[in-house]
């Protein structure tokens, strides 16, 4: 497979990945000496710093790609900087032939990859992008208006138009050999993982990053759980969604996979798969492809309201203490802090106590929800530049096609409702073990537990207050 041109780079980003990862087919396919990179970019203008939650998965999710590329006599070189700056020196250092990417959305990140672009082709180095992590790219659909998407259900439904899509490619069976003597980084220098004080115990017990701990995970999943996730996907307890949000995240499976993997070919004869459960998953995807149009089309999602109109909500001064005790799970609210804990423990949370934790955060307590994005940010293994603006958007009322403003999640009635059993609250605060199903998520109305507090807020009292607080945005507008 050896030949003399001159040497390709793939530069790996939010897919690390060998399977269906186009740029790296491409890339062996031409069949000269192959660099594989990947830059730690935490300069560049528009992209976001990475939280700490991700840095331990990126950490993880970087020493099994290289692992598996070892496999096949090949190396990652990890450098550092600017990716633009780096990227271009890399390939003049190289003296480049080709290079190879898959395409990614954020805002920042297009513009560094048009820069990087506009550079390699100044220098008579050939470049191709691909689609590898989104099945309807944002710019392919339109409203009818010509306008982009605002509401999920006409956007999931253009989007199927393209369905289904094209089948995901196996990993290359060999690679080109690497050149020899590229520099790289050691990635224990680049310090991704906590050390003082180590806050990742329940992490490495809850997760094993990279492609085979992604597809280990798909297997379950399609084999132990599917058959329940349209019944229960929103019962914290009963466990049935996939937890495939962080792998999903870096690219270590693709929607393609996914797709192709609960087809009627995917899961195969035999299946008592209804297509009610497979339709309900891929829904599920396509929010996610959802939240990535939204942040195409509006880059600082995180930052800016979808709703101007929102831009005039009073929020008042912050209570730090009860910010404090919301992030530490002692609000007093069980299913607030059941999900708090969850969260600081295992760097995930249930969606359906995301819901509830974040409309607390925002009506009970009325806190910004961009303070509550940015906490996510940091402690998700999952956190996503687009779906975590996007959802915090929803439950504020700020976002597209979000829930309006005056539905506040009542976490006692939720609680009931999607943990009646009390399991996910005793499983994240053992202070409630002994509580009867019955009382446990409003353990106070019994008198208190001890060692457990008292709910911080009074739940009518402030859901009255941001209701008025509502009222007012809306006079003003
Ligand atoms: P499954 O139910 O198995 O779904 C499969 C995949 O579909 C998920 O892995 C995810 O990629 C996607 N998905 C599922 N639900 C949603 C949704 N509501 N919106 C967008 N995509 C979805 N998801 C993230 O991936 N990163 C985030 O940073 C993030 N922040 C959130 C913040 C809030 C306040 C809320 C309410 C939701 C957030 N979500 C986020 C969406 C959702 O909670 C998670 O994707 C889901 O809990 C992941 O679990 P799973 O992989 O088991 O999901």
């Amino acid at each position: 497979m050896a030949s003399l041109g001159k040497p390709t780079i793939v530069w790996l980003r939010d897919d690390l990945r060998l399977a269906d990862n186009p740029a790296l087919t491409a890339g062996a396919r031409i069949g000269a000496p192959l660099v594989v990179v990947y830059v730690l970019d935490e300069m560049s203008e528009g992209i976001r710093r990475l939280g700490g939650a991700s840095k331990w998965w990126l950490h993880g999710s970087l020493d099994a790609s290289g692992k598996a590329l070892a496999k096949h006599g090949q190396r990652l070189v990890l450098r550092h900087g600017p990716a633009q700056d780096v990227l271009l020196k890399l390939a003049d250092e190289l003296g480049a032939g080709h290079v190879f990417w898959n395409r990614r959305y954020g805002g920042g990140e297009r513009a560094v990859d048009a820069a990087i672009k506009a550079g390699l082709k100044d220098r008579g180095i050939a470049v191709e992008s691909f689609q590898a992590n989104l099945l309807c790219e944002p710019w392919t659909i339109r409203t009818k208006a010509d306008q982009p998407f605002r509401v999920f259900t006409p956007f999931w439904n253009a989007c199927r138009t393209q369905m289904p899509p094209r089948e995901p490619l196996p990993a290359p069976d060999e690679l080109p050999s690497p050149v020899d003597g590229v520099g790289s980084d050691s990635l224990a220098d680049w310090k991704l993982l906590p050390t003082r004080p180590d806050w990742a115990g329940g992490l490495r017990d809850s997760w094993t990053p990279g492609e085979d701990g992604a597809q280990a995970r798909f297997q379950a999943f399609r084999a132990e759980k599917l058959k329940d996730y349209a019944a229960h996907r929103d019962e914290p307890a009963a466990d049935v969604s996939s937890r495939l949000s962080p792998h999903l995240r870096f690219g270590e499976i693709s929607p393609f996979q996914l797709w192709h993997g609960v087809s009627p070919e995917g899961l195969g004869d035999g299946t008592k798969i209804s297509q009610a459960n497979v339709d309900k998953f891929l829904s599920e995807i396509g929010w996610r492809e959802f939240s990535w149009h939204l942040l195409f089309h509006q880059p600082d999602l995180a930052m800016r309201n979808f709703q101007p109109r929102f831009d005039a909500f009073p929020w008042p001064a912050v209570n730090e203490a009860a910010l404090v005790a919301w992030r530490k799970g002692r609000t007093g609210i069980p299913i607030v802090d059941a999900g708090m804990r969850e969260l600081w423990k295992t760097g995930f949370m249930h969606n359906r106590v995301r819901m509830i934790v974040a409309s607390f955060l925002i009506k009970n307590l009325m806190v910004d929800w961009r303070i509550g994005e940015a906490w996510f940010w940091d402690t998700l293994v999952d956190a996503d530049a687009a779906n975590n603006p996007a959802s915090w958007q929803w439950v504020a009322g700020s976002g597209a096609d979000a829930a309006p403003y005056f539905r506040v999640f009542n976490p006692v009635l939720q609680g009931e409702k999607f943990d009646a059993a009390g399991d996910y609250v005793r499983r994240f605060v053992p202070e409630l073990a002994d509580v009867p199903a019955k009382q446990i998520h409003a353990a106070w109305k019994a008198g208190g537990v001890p060692g457990y507090p008292g709910p911080i807020v009074d739940l009518g009292a402030t859901r009255e207050r941001a209701l008025r607080a509502f009222q007012q945005m809306r006079e003003d507008d």
